[in-house]
């Protein structure tokens, strides 16, 4: 299995599938290779992934700007962030894919690798 559903975050970490992923808002995506992209096709939720992964994805799935229904957030590398109630912070994955991420999260000092 090459994803990751958090319940305590309530987010989904390279998984897409919509019927397995109703109550779900927002997702991340650490790299763009297709066995992380299950069900991406069609998909209209909040995204977050890197600059160089969400290019990927545009030559992948031919969207652009305007016909592109999800809302794209731009990660960047080794600063946390706050989203909804939680934080986290990606960092290089040195996979063989340009901007492939992994993430930390953290919640009430709990902490999550994805
Ligand atoms: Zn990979």
């Amino acid at each position: 299995m090459n994803y990751h559903f958090n319940s305590d975050l309530n987010i989904c970490v390279d998984y897409f599938v919509k019927k397995n992923t109703k109550d779900i808002e927002i997702f991340f995506l650490t790299h763009a290779h297709s066995d992380h992209l299950k069900g991406f096709k069609g998909f209209d939720r909040i995204l977050y992934c890197t600059k160089q992964t969400y290019n990927f994805l545009k030559e992948m799935y031919n969207f652009d700007d305007i016909s592109c229904k999800f809302i794209f957030n731009e990660i960047e590398l080794n600063k946390p962030i706050k989203c909804n109630n939680f934080e986290y912070e990606a960092i290089d994955a040195n996979h063989d894919v340009p901007g492939a991420i992994m993430l930390i999260f953290r919640k009430n000092n709990q902490y999550y690798l994805l």
